[in-house]
């Protein structure tokens, strides 16, 4: 459990903020293995991420260096670690490096970037000014497509506005910490928020949606349902890279046929690689022959079994 209230806690849900600072709560913390790849990822490629952004921003040898990885910030009773800030023009600009996926970072150029890492670049920003005692005025997220290694950058400006408004959150989660009581939900429970939240099972516990009894065949309007639409997205997409990848080895597949047919061949070996074909005999059950010759027997042990197919596909 992390002793103090970390800026990139600032925009999360209150309740989970709460759940995470008090002790009794700690038990009750179910991390699912996606949350704890998606962190670990996140953790392993911050460097190289900031380091390619780099690169590829200011390349030459005059590039202004990345200063402050990991200088600690304050932000009212919060504080963090930034990923690092660099100069330019002589003007501090906080980075932020975020392993992600192509359909998030679509959607973030759509719709800019999501409440809770403007938060957490509204307090890094703040909280480096405080640092060098002058006033920084951007905060520059570098997100990297974890599949293709795609770079995008999306920029946040200082907001005074937002910014005290959020310092107040600070007080009143810190206050709710101490001295309770516990924070309101700020997500429902389909949410992606709640999806990945470690105590998603204490704050929902029976009162889950019950997907068996969900009205079947009613379609809801979603678009308020927050990452909804980011979810369904990724589902279409990941269908697409699966149908791409499946092209890809079927085309390769045939070319090695092609080869090993050309040179009279079952296998080959060359420095990397063994290909070995195999002759296989297989007799598979003709259920349609045999419905059409024993109708009776063929209902008598068809196995009745109930679910969901779900079917998401672009519109228009
Ligand atoms: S399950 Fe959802 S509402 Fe509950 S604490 Fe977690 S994020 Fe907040």
């Amino acid at each position: 459990m992390r002793d103090y209230l970390g800026i990139s806690e600032i925009g999360q849900c209150a309740r989970r903020v709460y759940y995470a600072h008090r002790p009794e709560w700690q038990e009750a913390k179910a991390e699912t293995p996606e949350g704890l790849r998606v962190m670990a990822m996140g953790n392993a490629l911050e460097g190289l991420i900031l380091a390619e952004w780099h690169l590829k921003k200011f390349g030459g040898a005059k590039a202004p260096r990345i200063k402050g990885r990991q200088a600690e910030v304050a932000f009212g009773p919060c504080k963090g670690h930034l990923d690092g800030y660099v100069l330019v023009d002589g003007h501090a600009v906080v980075l932020d490096a975020k392993a992600s996926t192509l359909p998030a970072m679509t959607q973030w150029k759509r719709n800019g970037l999501p409440d809770y890492y403007r938060a957490q670049g509204l307090g890094y920003i703040s909280g480096l000014g405080a640092l060098l005692g002058k006033p920084v005025n951007e905060a520059i997220f570098v997100a990297m497509d974890r599949l293709s290694g795609r770079l995008e950058e999306f920029s946040l400006a200082w907001d005074e506005d937002a910014g005290a408004s959020l310092l107040s959150r600070t007080h009143a989660l810190a206050r709710a910490i101490e001295n309770g009581p516990m924070p309101d939900r700020e997500h429902e429970s389909h949410s992606t928020a709640c999806k990945h939240c470690p105590w998603r099972q204490s704050c929902w516990g029976a009162e889950e949606l019950d997907y068996e009894d969900a009205d079947a065949g009613r379609v809801l309007d979603a678009t308020d349902w927050p990452g909804f639409e980011e979810q369904a997205q990724e589902y279409v997409d990941a269908g697409e890279l699966l149908s791409l990848a499946k092209a890809r080895q079927d085309d390769a597949k045939a070319a090695l046929e092609a080869m090993l047919r050309e040179h009279g061949a079952y296998g080959g070996s060359a420095a990397g690689f063994r290909v070995t074909g195999t002759k296989v005999h297989q007799e598979k059950f003709d259920s349609k022959r045999f419905r059409e010759a024993q109708p009776d027997l063929y209902e008598k042990y068809q196995k009745a079994v109930d679910f969901v197919r779900l079917d998401v596909r672009r519109k228009g």
